[in-house]
């Protein structure tokens, strides 16, 4: 006999017919002959109507408050099918996430699990009972026990987590699309449907925008093996299996909150090319990632970073071997970027003794902390960080290749763990581009003037961390600029819409401190990404994606990468018209 659990979203659960409906599937699959856990979220948009309702008795209500408020939703769904379900002849018993023993940290609003107690759980399903438990909320394992919510789509997480603790044979979630699609169809309507994904692809596409799985779930699917698969509620299609690598068993206990890192990598024979103080306008990374991928040159990290005057700056690694063909490509195409003015001396800046170093694991991004870790880390090691990249399952910083040996040694210190080869072995068939996301919930925080000596991005970082802000496309710019005889450096990165003003302020305290210039917030931006694993052996990817919003006359204000995604901010009202662009460019329609 199989355990399977299954979760049903919000619109799964909207109205007495379709909780019914859910109730029949359930007994269909109890009657073939598997034990049950339905884990539920609150009907419709039940929880919407309760922010709505405490926002407008106070612009910044009590998140205990609110967690007391939000976790109603669910508890009157979990009564609701357990009634529908008993009504069908088969027992069935509702529990709240605290008595299903969903143990969290006492941060509410978005606490991470850190124990699942499931006696409770097994000893009704021993009695023969479908068990239902309320999704997205726990209870706060010190203090007070009072209690918490996940944060906004948090069931998905309570689903796989719970099938994590029970060993459970998958996880099923049950929603209003058909499974896993190559884009948002709200979108794109002819986005396809995939047979499968990789956990690494989609932890980076649900981070990047793709709310059709919490990015939580597929981490804890990923970190304990739960297989686990997304379809319709509507029909009975096999859906999108999320593929992870099968790991060594690894403790229940701190759930979502050990390992956060599980590998040091490092790659050293890197060189670093800068074009400096392009224009900023549309088609120019598209010409000079062209022109690059016509000369068979693969590019591994790119980052653009913020315009300072009308400007920016373009920097990308290649392979030490391929340094001098790509600086070729650069020094012929920058009279044409630079609308055939001679390029001044150093509008290209070559550095062919780079290294790279990256910690690994999946979640380090949803934990500020941990990148912030590891720029303190190089920091006190007295090195200076040259590049940042950022994904879901990574953070990369390019470094001097003299320091790559202590780089790696400290951050192995750091984190306990060892070093990985370089692994970079694809699932076989890998596409290129598996999926396009839109995120129109980030704004872009850029700090100006940043002294350029170690330990600035450990500070400025460490910062956010504390107040527990996670940031993503990381970017500093190439160029220095003297500021009252110090090189400064302005750095960029995108962060989370509500967090703006937050993170805005709690800087502006700092930079007399750190001797920064000012911190600007701009929120009219949007990120446009694509994800795919087989990028990395497809040299065009970036230079097809950047010339299909040149052709739309799209302008990217930044770029940052890792080596399953690009992601490109632009301008807030052109985000959906990119994402259909770039869906149609690569053939996925
Ligand atoms: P639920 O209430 O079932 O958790 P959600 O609204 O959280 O449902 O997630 C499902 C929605 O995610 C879909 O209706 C779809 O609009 C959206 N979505 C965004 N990106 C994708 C994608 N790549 N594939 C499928 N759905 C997506
Ligand atoms: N009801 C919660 C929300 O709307 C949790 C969820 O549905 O996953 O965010
Ligand atoms: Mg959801």
């Amino acid at each position: 006999m199989a355990l399977i659990v299954q979760k049903y979203g919000g619109t799964s659960v909207g109205s007495a017919e379709r909780i019914q409906a859910v109730a029949k599937r359930v007994v269909e699959t109890v009657k073939a002959g598997n034990d049950l856990v339905v884990v539920v979220s609150a009907m419709g948009k039940t929880t919407d109507g309760l922010v709505k309702l405490a926002h407008e008795l106070s612009s910044q209500p009590s998140r205990r408050e609110m967690d007391m408020l939000l976790s109603t939703g669910e508890q009157v769904t979990i009564a609701l099918l357990s009634i529908a379900i008993q009504e069908l002849g088969q027992p069935a018993i509702s529990l709240t996430g605290a008595q299903a023993g969903i143990e969290t940290e006492a941060e509410h609003t978005r606490a991470r699990i850190l124990e699942i107690s499931p006696d409770r759980v097994e000893r009704h399903l021993k009695e023969g009972k479908v068990v239902v438990v309320a999704g997205f909320q726990g209870v706060s394992a010190t203090g007070d026990r009072d209690i918490t919510t996940l944060g906004r789509g948090g069931s998905d997480t309570s689903a796989v987590a719970l099938a994590a603790a029970l060993k459970a044979s998958a996880c099923e979630i049950y929603t209003d699309v058909p499974g896993i699609l190559t884009t948002d169809p709200r979108i794109v309507p002819e986005a396809k449907l995939l047979t499968e994904i990789t956990s690494d692809e989609m932890l980076e596409l649900a981070s990047l925008g793709a709310t059709v799985l919490h990015p939580r779930a597929v981490e804890i699917a990923k970190n304990y093996g739960v297989p686990l698969v997304v379809r319709s509620s509507w029909t009975d299609e096999p859906g999108t299996w999320v593929i992870s690598p099968t790991t060594r068993s690894r403790s229940l206990t701190n759930l979502e909150v050990s390992n956060s890192v599980d590998a040091v990598e490092f790659a050293i024979d890197q060189a670093k090319i800068a074009l400096l103080q392009v224009p900023d306008r549309a088609g120019i990374a598209g010409q000079l990632f062209g022109a690059l991928a016509r000369e068979r040159v693969d590019v591994d990290l790119i980052v653009q970073s913020i315009h300072e005057g009308n400007t920016n700056d373009i920097a990308f690694t290649v392979d030490k071997h391929a340094a001098s063909r790509a600086q070729a490509v650069a020094e012929a195409i920058s009279p044409v970027l630079h609308d055939n003015f001679a390029p001044t001396h150093d509008s290209i800046l070559v550095a062919d003794d780079i290294a790279k170093v990256s910690i690994v694991g999946a979640g380090t991004i949803g934990r500020p902390g941990v990148a912030a870790q590891m720029f303190k880390t190089l920091a006190e090691a007295g090195i200076n960080i040259q590049m940042i990249s950022t994904s879901e399952i990574k953070v990369s910083c390019t470094i001097p290749a003299a320091d790559c040996e202590r780089a790696t040694a400290a951050l192995c210190n750091q984190f306990e763990v060892s070093v990985s080869t370089n692994d970079h072995t694809q699932p076989v068939n890998a596409p290129a581009v598996r999926g396009v996301a839109l995120d129109l919930d980030r704004a872009r925080l850029a700090i100006l003037q940043v002294p350029d000596r170690p330990g600035m991005a450990a500070e400025i970082f460490g910062i956010l961390a504390t107040h527990n802000i996670s940031m993503d496309a990381i970017i500093q710019s190439q160029r220095t600029r003297v500021i009252n005889g110090v090189a400064t450096r302005d750095i960029a990165c995108t962060i989370a819409q509500g967090d703006a003003a937050d993170a805005k302020r709690f800087l502006d305290a700092a930079t007399t401190r750190l001797g920064c210039g000012a911190v600007v917030v701009d929120e009219s931006i949007s990120k446009v990404s694509i994800v795919g694993a087989g990028m990395v052996s497809n040299p065009g990817v970036a230079a097809q994606m950047f010339t299909a919003l040149a052709d739309a006359g799209i302008n990217i204000q930044m770029i940052s990468t890792s080596e399953i995604k690009i992601s490109c901010v632009v301008a807030r009202d052109r985000g959906t018209e990119a994402v259909k662009i770039i869906h149609r460019a690569f053939g996925l329609s």
